[in-house]
């Protein structure tokens, strides 16, 4: 069963649009189980109604006509409760209705699964029987297994614009891409896929520009495999028995085989181009092995499949990425990198979408750093249709729209034009002191990591920088900097905000911060190998990075130093011993440099309860609520799958923050948030009644919570931070903010309950 079940859903996942994959269904369904009808209900949100879609066994004029209203029928009861009908009988059933129009007048036995993604009911698969017979067991575990697989097939096609087609007048909301989450803006844009090197199954279909050199590139690119093939089996004739070696000839064979080069070929010729087309023909070799019956065969798809790679990195070798870029682009991909992002010009970007991460991902971080809508953790993002496509970004919603209507589309334009106009009047701030009515003064600093982010933050007025990830610079290279070429990234934003402060964090990597040229390969990266971690085993790049700071900070002093990950004090000692060591030598080199202050990062838990011990040690403390709410609520920043579990509103984290707060003013140190919540207008209230003595945040919101801060007394929002004690969760304290900010007239910052 489980052979026919893998079968039947490659099938369905290579049918090329919706009607055909309901209609591999029906037929596969009715044939595996040996039943009399097969049937696929969808539901159309719009009309409120399940829509017979596809049939084997019914009358096939009743397809898209034959509706049943919610709740009704047995279609209705099984999309009502969400579980698996099985009658004996169908007539005699009390919610049964006869629609004279399907040819159901033959049929007793009845079985109907409903079919569900993401909590929503997307339709209703049913088989029936002429007997009159209950299903047994294994029935209904094949028809629910089968179901629960379609779920994402059909959501897919729903994405991709078929459903549309289908159903028409079908309420295109309902079929809208989710995501988990998003940064916060609208987007109408085309879609531009992005992938990584070599991953096959993520390379998208797009036109063939020239078909015979396209083809060309393709032979040549098999030739240099062949090639390798024949190096790697002579390099190995002297270490391996001659049946493994037998083993490169059955590639070679593979290789030149007719079925991978001319079915390649033919591909070409019908209009994709060579990437494409090897992925279509490789994914076909790769499911018809991974269907045999044999092991050992089954086993060669992997061979395929990395035959497939070989042959795609020397066709990327000889046909370079394609890097420009058009106006308007929304970069798609399964997994959208730092550098990725920062490739594109930033006039041109105006989405991203990316199948993994979250809002806490640092792409994402990066996208609202440039005022850019996001959509994060698409799980069902068909990335490989996806090139060229007309595609609408919902940000507030984390949704996306893929080949929008004309009305959808019109909606986003007209609220990317407010937008536009928030921002356009959010302007008039920009002069005006970050400043509480009843006047108390909160410096708004930006968190930036991107030179490009220099101006952004600049004319937003930020008092300065309380956030310089390091790391990002090391993201877009292919080394680590040297100690010049650090010193010179450094200088530039020390001098383009003196004599305002800025905070340089040291380098911050491990967990989801790789760099491809020191590769930390772990089970449980965030709780492994990152940050000061990684620093202070490797005093030589900590001891690069910090002189390559304090130098930049020569004749400038406004300098601040800030240590990442800090999960107990003995760290800040080792850490504060090379920053002295750095700073002597630089002293004794005859550089000019000042002792800068040092401050840690509160973003592990075990730092929360440490603020006293810390204090002796360090100048200032800066919340990275990010990580803190990860760490506390167990929750990992990145994954789609717990990202509605993330929430830096959770009162837990907001404990916390406030006992940090509370402890550090009683040793004198200040404290300030430079986490994604401190951009957040929402949660910046509650910082703000807390009493933090300054907010960091992308410059794109800083406008919006200067807004907030003019517009709220502090009593106001210590008022309101003595509410947020009372609720028990997130979603509570996010109501009771939203609220406020409503009554206070500045619910335009709110969009994402439009
Ligand atoms: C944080 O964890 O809140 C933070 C600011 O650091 P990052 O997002 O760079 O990990
Ligand atoms: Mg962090």
């Amino acid at each position: 069963m489980l052979d026919t079940l893998r079968r039947i859903i490659q099938e369905v996942n290579r049918a090329p649009d919706l009607a055909r994959a309901l209609s591999i269904i029906v037929t596969r369904v009715k044939q595996a189980m040996v039943v009399d009808v097969c049937s696929v209900y969808l539901t159309d949100t719009e009309r409120q109604q399940h829509v017979l879609m596809a049939t084997d066994g019914y009358n096939p004029d009743a397809v898209g006509k034959v509706r049943f209203n919610f709740g009704e029928g047995l279609v209705g009861v099984v999309a009502r409760r969400e579980e698996m009908l099985n009658l004996d009988d169908a007539s005699s059933h009390k919610a049964y209705v006869y629609t004279g129009e399907i040819g159901e007048d033959p049929f007793h036995g009845f079985l109907g699964v409903p079919i569900v993604q993401h909590r929503k009911v997307l339709g209703v698969l049913v088989v029936r029987q002429r007997e009159r017979r209950r299903f047994a067991e294994p029935e209904e575990t094949f028809l629910f297994t089968l179901a629960a697989q379609l779920a994402g097939a059909i959501s897919h096609a729903g994405a991709s614009g078929d459903i549309t087609h289908l159903l028409q007048q079908t309420d295109e909301s309902r079929y809208a891409l989710k995501g988990n989450s998003g940064t916060p803006g609208a987007a109408v844009g085309h879609a531009r896929v992005v992938y990584p090197m070599a991953n096959l199954e993520a390379i998208p279909d797009r036109p063939a520009e020239d078909t015979e050199t396209e083809i060309a590139e393709f032979r040549a690119a098999v030739g240099a495999v062949e090639r390798d093939m024949r190096m790697m089996s002579a390099r190995m004739v002297d270490s391996l028995p001659a049946e493994d070696i037998a083993l490169f000839d059955a590639l070679i064979m593979m290789l030149r085989s007719e079925n991978l080069v001319e079915g390649t070929i033919e591909r070409i010729r019908a209009g994709n181009w060579a990437p494409g087309a090897l992925r279509e023909t490789i994914v076909e070799h790769v499911d018809a092995f991974e269907a045999m019956e044999d092991p050992y065969l089954r086993e060669r798809a992997s061979d395929v499949r990395d035959l497939g790679r070989r042959i795609l990195e020397h066709l990327q070798s000889t046909s370079p990425v394609q890097r420009s870029f058009e106006p308007d682009t929304i970069l798609v991909g399964e997994e959208i990198s730092a550098s990725q992002l920062a490739e594109v010009p930033v006039q041109y970007l105006i989405g991203v979408v990316s199948a993994r991460g979250s809002s806490a991902s640092h792409v994402a971080i990066l996208a609202r750093a440039l005022g850019i809508p996001a959509v994060m953790g698409v799980e069902d993002l068909p990335v490989n249709r996806l090139e060229g496509q007309n595609i609408v970004v919902d940000g507030y919603q984390a949704r996306l729209f893929v080949r929008p209507s004309r009305a959808i589309r019109e909606e986003f334009q007209r609220l990317q034009e407010e937008e536009a106009a928030l921002s356009q009047d959010l302007l008039d701030l920009i002069e005006l002191p970050s400043e509480t009515p009843d006047g108390v003064h909160i410096p708004l600093y930006a968190n930036t990591g991107l030179l490009s982010d220099i101006s952004p933050s600049l004319r937003c007025g930020a008092e300065g920088v309380g956030l310089y990830r390091t790391e990002v610079p090391f993201m877009i290279r292919d080394r680590f900097p040297g100690e010049e070429e650090q010193f010179r990234i450094y200088r530039q934003v020390l001098e383009a905000f003196a004599p305002s402060p800025v905070t340089v964090r040291t380098l911050d990597i491990g967990g989801d911060k790789a760099l491809p040229y020191f590769p930390v390969e772990e089970e449980n990266p965030f709780l492994g190998w990152r940050g000061i971690r990684i620093a202070l085993d490797h005093p030589e790049i900590f001891l690069t990075q910090v002189r390559a700071i304090l130098r930049a900070n020569a004749g400038l002093d406004n300098l601040q130093l800030m240590l990442p990950m800090i999960s107990s004090v003995n760290e800040i000692d080792e850490a504060a011993g090379l920053v002295r060591r750095a700073h002597e030598e630089l002293v004794e080199e005859g550089e000019q440099t000042t002792y800068p202050k040092i401050g840690v990062m509160i973003e592990v838990p075990s730092a929360v309860y440490q603020v006293p011990a810390m204090s002796k040690r360090v100048d200032f403390f800066s919340i990275g609520s990010n990580d803190l709410t990860q760490y506390l609520l167990a929750v990992d920043r990145n994954n789609a799958q717990v990202s509605d579990l993330y929430n830096a509103l959770h009162p837990a984290v907001l404990r916390a923050i406030h006992q940090v707060v509370v402890e550090a003013h009683a040793h004198q140190r200040p404290v300030s948030v430079c986490g994604e919540m401190a951009g957040d207008p929402a949660a910046a209230l509650l910082l703000l009644g807390m009493g933090v003595d300054s907010l960091s945040m992308s410059s794109a919101s800083l406008l919006r919570v200067k807004w907030v801060l003019r517009s709220f007394n502090t009593e106001k929002m210590q008022s309101l931070l003595e509410e947020t004690w009372l609720l028990e969760d997130a979603t509570a304290v996010r109501a009771l903010l939203h609220n406020s900010l409503d009554e206070a007239g500045l619910g335009g910052l709110i969009r994402a309950g439009r």
